[in-house]
Parts: C-alpha cells; sequence; structure tokens
C-alpha cells in the first residue's frame, strides 16, 4: 500500500523538519521566477513552475570555499572548511529531470578523487522527488529514457492526485526512514494520479546518436551549429549534469579563500594552457566538446548520459540552440 500526503501536510512537514534543524530546499518564488531555494517556513514552497536553474547546487554549489588561510609574523595557518560541517537536507518537489542527474554526478565526484564537499552533501539529502503534470515544448525527458513519473534519484517520490495533495512512493531506505519519523503526514493511500506531462519530443536512438558521434568528431555540421554559439555558459550552469569546476585561490598576502565555482566548457578560456596555447580556440570545437562529453565520453567512462532532457538549455540559450534539434538532426543521419 502506498502512501499519501496533502498539500497542508506538506507545508507542515516543511515546517517540521525546519524545527528539526534540517536544511530544507524546494522550488520557491524568487523575483519573476521559481528556484531551488532554502526554505524558511512551508507555505514558501511554489510547486507551479519548473525552477529556472537546476537542483545540482544542493549538492554542488555555485561557489564554495574550500579552504581559508592567514598569514603573519608566526607563520602561514591554512584552515581546510570541514565537509562534516554540512546540514542534513531534504530538497522536496524536485523534478525527475533533476533528481535523475544526482546519480549520473556520483559517478564523476566519487571516480578518481573522493569530492568529499559533493559526497557529503548527497550523503546527508533526502529527495522528495514530484511527477509533472505539464511539459512545455523544451521539455524532452523521454526521449533521453526517462519520463515525467520516473523515481530514479529520488528516495521519496510524490504523484498529484485527483482532489489534491499526493501519492507518496518510498523509493529508498532513506525515504523509509523520513516516513518512519513523520508516519503522521502519511496516511496509507493511493488515489488517482492525474495525466502525466506528455513532452513532444518522444523518442531518440541513442545508440545511434552514440555511434555517429563516436566516428565524427571532425564534421561541418559542429560549425554549423555553433558558429553563432556566444560562449555565454548559460547551458552549463543551468543544466543539471554539467559538472566542471575550477578551483581559484581569492585573496592577498596576509588572508585569503581557495574557492571551487563552476565553469563550463563553452567559455573561451576553459582549455587555455598556462602557454597561452589552447587546444580548443574556436567555439564549434567548444559546442562539440559539450555533446561529445554528453552522449559519447561519459558513456564510455561512467555508461550514463549528461542529458536528462529538462530543456534549460533550450529555453536560456540567447542565440537559439536546441540540444534536442541537434539530437534530432544527428538521429537522422545515414
Ligand atoms: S543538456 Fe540541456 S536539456 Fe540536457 S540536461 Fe542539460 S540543460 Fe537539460
Ligand atoms: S547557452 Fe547557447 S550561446 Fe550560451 S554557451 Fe550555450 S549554446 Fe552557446
Amino acid at each position: 500500500m502506498s502512501k499519501t500526503i496533502t498539500e497542508q501536510n506538506v507545508r507542515l512537514l516543511i515546517d517540521t523538519l525546519l524545527t528539526e534543524g534540517k536544511r530544507v530546499l524546494g522550488p520557491k518564488a524568487a523575483g519573476t521566477m521559481t528556484l531551488y531555494e532554502p526554505l524558511s517556513e512551508g507555505g514558501e514552497l511554489d510547486l507551479g513552475e519548473l525552477p529556472r536553474r537546476s537542483a545540482k547546487e544542493a549538492f554542488f554549489p555555485l561557489c564554495e570555499t574550500i579552504l581559508t588561510y592567514e598569514r603573519d609574523k608566526e607563520g602561514v595557518r591554512v584552515t581546510d572548511v570541514d565537509p562534516q560541517a554540512i546540514p542534513e537536507t531534504v530538497l522536496i518537489g524536485a523534478r525527475p529531470c533533476d533528481v535523475a542527474a544526482a546519480p549520473v554526478l556520483d559517478s564523476v565526484f566519487s571516480w578518481d578523487y573522493q569530492d568529499e564537499f559533493f559526497l557529503e552533501r548527497r550523503r546527508k539529502t533526502t529527495i522528495i522527488g514530484l511527477a509533472c503534470t505539464r511539459a512545455d515544448d523544451a521539455c524532452f525527458c523521454t526521449a533521453m529514457g526517462l519520463s515525467p513519473s520516473d523515481a530514479k534519484g529520488s528516495d521519496l517520490f510524490l504523484t498529484p492526485i485527483n482532489g489534491g495533495g499526493y501519492r507518496c512512493d518510498v523509493v529508498t531506505d532513506k525515504g523509509e526512514a523520513l516516513i518512519t519519523t513523520h508516519a503522521a503526514f502519511f496516511p496509507d493511500g493511493n488515489g488517482e494520479p492525474l495525466p502525466m506531462a506528455e513532452p513532444t519530443l518522444v523518442k531518440l536512438d541513442l545508440e545511434k546518436i552514440k555511434g555517429w558521434l563516436d566516428v565524427h568528431f571532425e564534421d561541418p555540421l559542429w560549425e554549423e551549429i555553433a558558429e553563432r554559439c556566444a560562449g555565454c555558459g548559460a547551458c552549463a550552469f543551468l543544466c543539471p549534469a554539467c559538472h566542471c569546476f575550477d578551483i581559484v585561490d581569492e585573496g592577498g598576502d596576509t588572508k585569503g579563500a581557495r574557492r571551487k565555482s563552476w565553469d563550463a566548457c563553452g567559455f573561451g578560456k576553459f582549455t587555455n594552457h598556462a602557454s597561452g596555447h589552447n587546444p580548443r580556440d574556436v567555439q564549434p570545437q567548444r559546442y562539440r566538446n559539450r555533446i561529445m562529453h554528453k552522449f559519447t565520453y561519459y558513456v564510455d567512462k561512467f555508461g550514463q548520459r549528461l542529458c536528462t532532457g529538462c530543456g534549460r538549455c533550450i529555453r536560456a540559450c540567447p542565440v537559439g540552440i536546441d540540444i534536442a534539434a541537434v539530437l534530432e538532426e544527428i538521429n537522422l543521419k545515414k
């Protein structure tokens, strides 16, 4: 038997979690947009829109300090930031295309180096996913092998039901633990699910696309698509699966901090060498890397794709580059 939860109890659950000292993140109105933000009360939760930025910031903040240093006449003191200080977190109302990216990122952040900042946040976060009943023209999760009701990556999964409220399915032990400790909010029940969203682009032959990419590192397509790419990086910053970062020391002679900040392979200086040589010195080469990394390099390395079809890069691109259209074009090639 599934559980259910009313809309009012979702908000009361958030208030309870906050009272317990947990950090709660969820969609919240922020000016003209919705963002995944820390909630200070249940009433702030706003599940109407897909948040403008992805939920990856729950584990991989835009910028974070990893150590600080100070120098005085006694010498230099370096202080590591302790990842253990990261608070227990509940991410609530995250969409399937966001949540599915989290396990994909686990692979790279626990590969040759264990990124304790990312991994500690993952360990300490319980994810309550939410099915989508609306899609827009940019959504294509179905073509990426997911769906608007895909619970992959969630610990608990909410499905809107007729008459209001949600069916709540337990996906992991973490989710079970949250339900068990807050049982009063989750009575037994099923409910009739509302019709799910129906993205327009439903199918791509991802194997075929990979096969084409594997043998078309050099191809006129890259010039055709990406000559106009402005290299703004918006696509990477909004993407739930893009994960490049830079580490920079900021400060002066006497004190400062080492920070880890998002980076993007679309930026002109991303691959600039200290010698001044840049192996990707024009924009089409950078856009090619974006596509190759997502649909062939990461597949070869980890058996996963760096795209969940959330459509954010399509909505935001200032020059109208549409990754779903690029994939469709490759899909049609012989
Ligand atoms: S590449 Fe674009 S559509 Fe795919 S997950 Fe990233 S932002 Fe979403
Ligand atoms: S958002 Fe568009 S213009 Fe900006 S880097 Fe991405 S593809 Fe290029």
